[in-house]
């Protein structure tokens, strides 16, 4: 039986948008930015055609249902199906998710040094 890793505590991994590009600074790469909020990616997908969005991204882009890829269409490489956007057709991008580890590290501890100037107990 394989062992099961306990999972970390997640709130760092909550649903929201990507973080803000500013924590990168120069060490930004493309693949590191969402194709919906243009932002850091947070919890990255991959999707069929290629590009990457957060989860919250996605899950709130097909949310009513499949979608053109937009970033497929402004890079003029939209295809029928790879391009169309659709519950259970991204996948997460752990290689990218590892690298962009630091940058959430790095958010999270200025999240705890706000939260301890506001000592909030939550
Ligand atoms: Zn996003
Ligand atoms: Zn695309």
């Amino acid at each position: 039986m394989a062992a099961q890793e306990p999972s970390p505590p997640s709130s760092m991994e909550s649903n929201k948008p990507g973080f803000p590009k500013k924590i990168l600074g120069n060490k930004l790469e493309d693949k590191h930015l969402c194709n919906c909020c243009h932002n850091i990616l947070r919890r990255p997908f991959q999707a069929q055609c290629g590009h990457r969005f957060c989860s919250y991204c996605f899950n709130r882009t097909v949310s009513n249902g499949p979608q053109k890829c937009s970033a497929c269409i402004k890079e003029d490489i939209f295809e029928d199906p790879t391009s169309i956007l659709k519950q259970g057709c991204a996948f997460p991008d752990n290689a990218v998710r590892r690298e962009l580890r630091t940058c959430q590290l790095f958010v999270s501890m200025k999240v705890a040094l706000g939260k301890a100037a506001l000592k909030s107990t939550s």
